[in-house]
This record gives C-alpha cells, sequence and structure tokens, in this order.
C-alpha cells in the first residue's frame, strides 16, 4: 500500500469512526435535552411494601411482596424513561423497617415517595385502587411562636405536593387503563404518618377478585400501571 492509499485509508478510519462517535453523542445529547429539564434534577423513592418475612397479603399465585417489587422495578424504568432519577427501598427480598425505609428517602432528599401495596378484602367484588396522603398536620411540637409557623408552612407543602401527586396518579391511573380509583384519602399509614415529603401510598388493586387477580399476576399489566403511575409522577413534578 503506497503512501497515499494509507492516509486515505487512515483517514476513512480516523474520520469515520469519529463521525459515528459524533453521532452517537449527539444522539445522547438529542434525547437529553429532550427531555423536560425540571424532571432532570428530580429523585422519587419508590417503597415495594412487603419484604422478606412479611409476605403482605396473598391469593392464588399471587403474594404481595413479590409484585409490588416487580412494579417497582418497573415503575423505576418508566421514571427514569423521563429523566427521573429513582431509588428504590428494596430491590430483592428482604425486611425493610418502616424507618429503614423512610431513612433512605429522607437521606436523599428525594422529592417524592411512593409506596406500592396490593388489597385484599373487602368482599369478593370489592375492586380498583385507592391513594392515601399524610393526613393533615396535627399541631406543630414547636413552642416558639416562629417555629410553629415554619413547622406548619413545611407541613403544608409536603401536604399540597402530596394532594397534586395523587390527584396526578388518579387521573392517569383512569384515563390510561380506565380503572376504577376507589378515591385519595388523608390517611395515617406507616409511611404517611408525619410524612416530611411528599407522599402517596398506592393499594393498586384486589387480589381478593378474581378479575383483578388474573391482571395483577400479569406482566403486561404490571407494565401497564407502572407507565401510568410514572405519567402521572412526572405529571406532577413538572407543575
Ligand atoms: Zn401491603
Amino acid at each position: 500500500m503506497d503512501g497515499k492509499k494509507l492516509s486515505q485509508k487512515l483517514f476513512v478510519i480516523f474520520f469515520g469512526g469519529f463521525k459515528s462517535k459524533i453521532a452517537v453523542v449527539c444522539g445522547v445529547l438529542l434525547l437529553i435535552l429532550s427531555l423536560p429539564s425540571s424532571l432532570l434534577a428530580m429523585l422519587v423513592v419508590i417503597d415495594p411494601a412487603h419484604g422478606g418475612e412479611d409476605f403482605g397479603v396473598s391469593a392464588g399465585r399471587i403474594i404481595e411482596k413479590d409484585v409490588t417489587l416487580r412494579m417497582a422495578r418497573y415503575l423505576r424504568d418508566e421514571l427514569q424513561h423521563r429523566g427521573i432519577s429513582v431509588r428504590l427501598t428494596r430491590d430483592d427480598d428482604r425486611d425493610v423497617s418502616i424507618k429503614q425505609r423512610r431513612n433512605i428517602a429522607a437521606a436523599v432528599q428525594a422529592d417524592a415517595l411512593i409506596g406500592l401495596h396490593l388489597n385484599s378484602g373487602f368482599g369478593k367484588d370489592a375492586r380498583g385502587f385507592s391513594l392515601y396522603l399524610p393526613m393533615v398536620a396535627q399541631q406543630a411540637s414547636a413552642q416558639e411562636e416562629q417555629e410553629k409557623i415554619l413547622a406548619d408552612m413545611v407541613s403544608t407543602n409536603v401536604l399540597n405536593d402530596s394532594i397534586m401527586l395523587a390527584t396526578e396518579i388518579e387521573k392517569s391511573l383512569i384515563g390510561t387503563l380506565s380503572l376504577a380509583s376507589r378515591g385519595v384519602y388523608h390517611l395515617s399509614t406507616p409511611l404517611t404518618r408525619n410524612a416530611d415529603l411528599p407522599t402517596v401510598v398506592l393499594e393498586i388493586g384486589f387480589i381478593s377478585n378474581a378479575d383483578e387477580e388474573k391482571s395483577l399476576i400479569n406482566d403486561a399489566y404490571q407494565r401497564e400501571i407502572a407507565r401510568a403511575i410514572a405519567t402521572g409522577i412526572a405529571n406532577s413534578l413538572q407543575q
């Protein structure tokens, strides 16, 4: 190979590879730019309820702790696609105390904490999903008036953001899957009690209902639910 051919070949190798690398970098940049910038700084903690010795409710082939973990992983994928960072309180079948779960969310200063459960009981016809929010703040424990006002302000923010989160998730679940909503309630659950960050606990469906049990064990259905929840969370965080 003479010098001219060699230099032509080197040119093609260098710039050919260079071009494809540029294309990849541009593709990644375009993807990042196409994501709403407000979501890129967001961090959501997902809590798949139960785990380890704590099975949650079970019926037929369904064990709550397994389904919540699978849905949490799908939800993580869906949120990450939207540019949102995600942390799970557990990513395998293990016992995690409520305190540990809440500490994880607090330690990373999450923008939202989403608890995932399944429901059971209320007769075999009971169906649909429910959402639980923190209770309206009790009297702040601070004695100083100024501290009291500050504590109330924080509580109001947490409450309002939780309401917005639940409203958007409910809207998305109803719109996407025509699922029946049993409503949004202020309820003192282990995760919502004295919440110090926007928190919503979902009971996604009834395993004691034969139709819903069949759906909830289905992989595609779990993904659809996760997609709808992710859309609701993203819509809420963009506001
Ligand atoms: Zn549960």
